[in-house]
């Protein structure tokens, strides 16, 4: 495993650092690369987007932060550093990627330190048990807690995302409640704990315009009040444009674009994201893409393609060139980092 892409760096003060990780994953008994030497921050009170089609990687680098992976997937290399403050106001660095998925460090940091929101289906709440209790569940409040007070706590709660007459709701079970009523219960249990870092997961794929506008504007709502970073993930750059600070574009398990998102909507360098942006902004007009700039299908994540993973389907493609060896990352303006032989005079291949 020696590809490893360079790292995009900012002044601001770091959350969690990425470096260098690798994650594998298995498909019908055969292992493949998922995440392929992927290095990123995420800031204090920042929302960073990763953004790409299914096969780039972005929900495996969600999962693994938190050692989340619903199947087989595994990390194989790299540091997840995390930040934790400290009660002297300093932090500690540990490593997710070294713990263990039982240890103790991990279970005290899971919807505490770092919640994980998903999208709302059948299996995201347990159908067993009430909504306070779910939600008691994350608080940990001291066993003495009064608990009339407890209750309370779960009412503000669920008023905070924006339920109406939340006592009503204490005691239901989730199949008695709307999709979008289980939407924000479960937001509700992601900011209980008042995370540093929340991973949203995808969380408005699949949802129709009208949940997924007040998902959209609940979570900027609740970003900004409690200050807290976001990792987001996304294939669809109207989410990203919604609520990112920063957006970091993958294909096939890297990184090809990051910039603050203003410059990379406006001014995009990836041939990958400038077709990703015209799909979107046809699609948007509800109009075929006049300019078909992203040609070929989306390559299986188990794909393992020369040189730059794009070069099949881009319109820029130089043979002998992108196909024989990967780019890496390079700082083409302020802060807009781009993997392209397209930017920089002797651009670095990455090995
Ligand atoms: S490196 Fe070559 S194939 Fe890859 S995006 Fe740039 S121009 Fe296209």
């Amino acid at each position: 495993m020696g590809e490893h892409q360079q790292r995009p760096c900012t002044s601001q003060q770091p959350l969690l650092e990425i470096e260098n990780l690798h994650i594998v994953a298995e498909e019908q008994g055969r292992r493949y690369a998922a995440v392929r030497g992927v290095s990123l921050q995420v800031h204090r009170g920042e929302v960073l987007c990763l953004l790409g089609e299914t096969s780039s990687g972005k929900s495996a680098i969600a999962q693994a932060i938190l050692r989340m992976f619903p199947s087989r997937e595994r990390i194989v290399q790299g540091t997840i550093r995390f930040h934790r403050k400290k009660g002297d106001g300093d932090s500690d660095i540990i490593d997710l990627a070294k713990l263990s998925e039982r240890s103790r460090e991990l279970h005290e940091i899971r919807g505490q330190e770092i919640a994980l929101l998903i999208r709302e289906s059948p299996a995201s709440l347990s159908p067993t048990h009430s909504i306070a209790d779910q939600i008691l569940e994350v608080l940990r409040l001291p066993r003495r807690t009064d608990k009339r007070v407890a209750r309370q706590r779960v009412i503000d709660l669920l008023a905070q995302v924006g339920v109406s007459e939340p006592e009503r709701y204490l005691d239901a079970r989730p199949a008695n409640l709307s999709p979008s009523l289980r939407q924000r219960v479960l937001m509700a249990i992601a900011i209980a704990a008042h995370p540093d870092l929340l991973v949203a997961d995808e969380p408005t794929r699949g949802m129709d315009v009208i949940l997924e506008a007040q998902v959209l504007a609940l979570l900027e709502k609740l970003q900004q009040e409690l200050g807290m970073a976001m990792l987001l993930t996304t294939d669809d750059p109207s989410v990203a444009a919604a609520l990112a600070d920063r957006v970091a574009v993958m294909y096939l398990g890297r990184i090809v674009e990051i910039a603050a998102k203003k410059e990379l909507l406006m001014d995009p360098m990836h041939p990958y994201t400038r077709g990703l942006l015209q799909v979107a902004m046809e699609l948007g007009r509800e109009v075929a893409p006049h300019t078909p700039l992203l040609t070929g299908t989306t390559p299986a994540a188990s794909s393992a393609i020369p040189g730059c993973a794009f070069h099949p389907r881009c319109p820029s493609y130089t043979a002998r060139k992108c196909d024989a060896a990967t780019p890496s990352l390079i700082e083409a303006s302020h802060g807009h980092w781009v993997a392209c032989y397209l930017y920089g005079s002797e651009q670095e291949a990455v090995a």
